[in-house]
């Protein structure tokens, strides 16, 4: 082979034309194609359940693009694997169609009113859901939800377009099928049945109660580091020869998927391809959010505020990731509940392995974006759960503490920090406060609650506050280290 040579494409190993489809999937970004299609594409290269096969689908316009992208390669995706010790390239094969992308869905309910239809998933993101910031609930309010609610003819939402269809299949005698979330969403089956009833509740009240009974929401937890597309992903793509693919993915080599055996009208044998079926799905979510997410958010202000842009060189710096091993060790890991069949040292080990790939380039900027909403979820529970059990966790206050300093705005090295964060400037105003006066960060409730009120915390916080003002994050760091 010569350096020009184009590098080795794995193909589908089987005949697609044996393909059908049991699927309706919407919200066919990248996650999707990176982890159910492949997991679905090692299943059907087993020989198995072929009468699985995906349809994409989307509710969205801009997700006509992605239609006519995959339709003109027969929907095959490009899925770069980006292992440190070499990229691999495969075209995934389980996807036979892509439902045309109309505004009022008349074409996707069709599809889903199909009887072969057992299964409709999604990723529409997290914030695809309809729930109130403020009660953490569906909010029926929702301009988009009651239109729906008006018009289920004409549904614009994923919810009120499976609402739509799952009545349709009721009137014809057909069992509904499964309603699976791929999002990252803790209880995401409960969300995402808190939707669709929603929209029932409003307009047809016999209808939600049905859906609440007849259909099955499955939660499950799905993991897989999958940057967006750019001209980065693209060049990977040409390597490969590939580069007249204009939606190529790629992903971190690691996949996990944790799923509950909750699905009345069938399933294809994901458990023979590594996915965990279980009654503990919240349980896997509580290691992920408090290890992984809580992890990110411990590397996120510390190579924030020392002006360091990727995530393998944030966990390069000796400070930053003996600062991630020390607080997970000592207060993270003690305190999460046990998991099925996991270690979590080792499950520990792995994310520090997969936070220092370089291939998978995740900036440091993202990891430290929208703090307020997710400190609360990622890391305000585990200082919570260790004050609870009698001990101050000292590296969690230090990291609450660097919040607040990336949230002044200015890196140690001078430069300006550019609004990071929904809800920047009130996060700017208390922060700027709080050296003076702890209790004006601290006290923002609706992120600390209960926690900002503990007077040794508040003594810690203060006093690492003023520490990183005076001295800077290296002195705090490598003092904390020493400690
Ligand atoms: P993406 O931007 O590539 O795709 C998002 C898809 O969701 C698009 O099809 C878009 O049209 C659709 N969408 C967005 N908002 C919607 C809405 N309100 N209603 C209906 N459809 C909507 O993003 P992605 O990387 O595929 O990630 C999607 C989701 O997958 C994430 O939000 C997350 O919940 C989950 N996930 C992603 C990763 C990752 O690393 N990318 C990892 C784990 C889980």
């Amino acid at each position: 082979m010569t350096t020009h040579d184009p590098l080795p494409v794995a193909h589908p190993a089987y005949d697609r034309s044996r393909l059908t489809p049991g699927i309706v999937h919407i919200g066919l970004g990248n996650f999707h194609r990176a982890h159910m299609a492949v997991y679905l594409d090692d299943l059907f290269a087993k020989g198995l359940a072929m009468d699985w096969a995906i349809l994409g689908a989307g509710v969205r316009a801009p997700d006509s693009r992605m239609r006519d992208a995959l339709r003109a390669q027969d929907c095959l995706s490009t899925v770069i694997e980006l292992d440190p010790a070499g990229k691999t390239a495969r075209r995934i094969g389980a996807m036979v169609d892509f439902i045309e992308v109309q505004p009022d869905n008349a074409a996707l309910i069709a599809a889903m009113t199909r009887p072969e239809i057992r299964i409709v998933s999604l990723t529409v993101t997290e914030g695809g859901y309809y729930v109130d910031p403020a009660t953490g609930r569906f909010d029926p309010t929702h301009p988009d939800i009651r239109a729906d609610a008006a018009q289920l003819d004409r549904p614009a939402t994923a919810f009120g377009a499976i609402l739509a269809a799952l009545q349709a299949r009721r009137a014809a005698g057909v069992a509904p099928f499964t309603v699976m979330s791929c999002d990252n969403l803790p209880g995401n089956g409960h969300v995402t049945r808190a939707a669709v009833a929603g929209v029932a509740r409003l307009s047809d009240p016999a209808l939600a109660d049905w859906v609440e009974t007849h259909v099955a929401f499955p939660n499950g937890m799905v993991d897989r580091i999958t940057p967006a597309t750019g001209p980065r992903e693209r060049a990977m793509a040409a390597a490969f020869g590939l580069g007249d693919d204009p939606v190529p993915v790629t992903c971190e080599p690691f996949r996990q998927w944790v799923l509950e055996d909750h699905f009345p009208s069938g399933r294809p044998p994901l458990e023979q391809v590594g996915v965990t079926f279980t009654d503990h799905v919240h349980a896997f979510e509580a290691m992920k959010i408090r290890i992984l997410n809580g992890g990110h958010a411990i590397i996120a202000y510390p190579g924030g505020l020392l002006d360091i842009e990727y995530v393998h060189e944030a966990m390069a710096e000796p400070l930053i990731s003996g600062f991630l091993d020390k607080v997970e060790r000592e207060e993270i890991i003690p305190i999460v509940p046990p998991v099925p069949n996991t270690d979590l040292a080792a499950y520990y080990t792995l994310i520090r392995d997969r936070f220092s790939n370089p291939e998978v380039a995740d900036t440091e900027r993202r990891l430290c974006l929208d703090g307020s909403n997710r400190q609360p979820k990622f890391i305000i529970p585990s200082i919570a759960d260790n004050l609870a059990r009698g001990h101050l966790p000292r590296g969690l206050i230090l990291e609450s503490a660097l919040w607040c300093r990336y949230c002044m705005g200015m890196t140690d090295g001078g430069a300006v920090i550019e609004p990071n964060d929904p809800n920047w400037d009130r996060l700017q105003r208390a922060a700027r406060a709080a050296s003076a006066d702890p209790m004006a960060w601290l006290g923002m409730e609706d992120i600390y609650g209960d926690v900002g009120r503990d007077p040794h915390l508040q003594e810690a916080f203060a006093g690492y506050l003023n520490d990183l003002g005076a001295r800077g994050v290296r002195a705090v760091l490598a003092d904390y280290l020493a400690g």
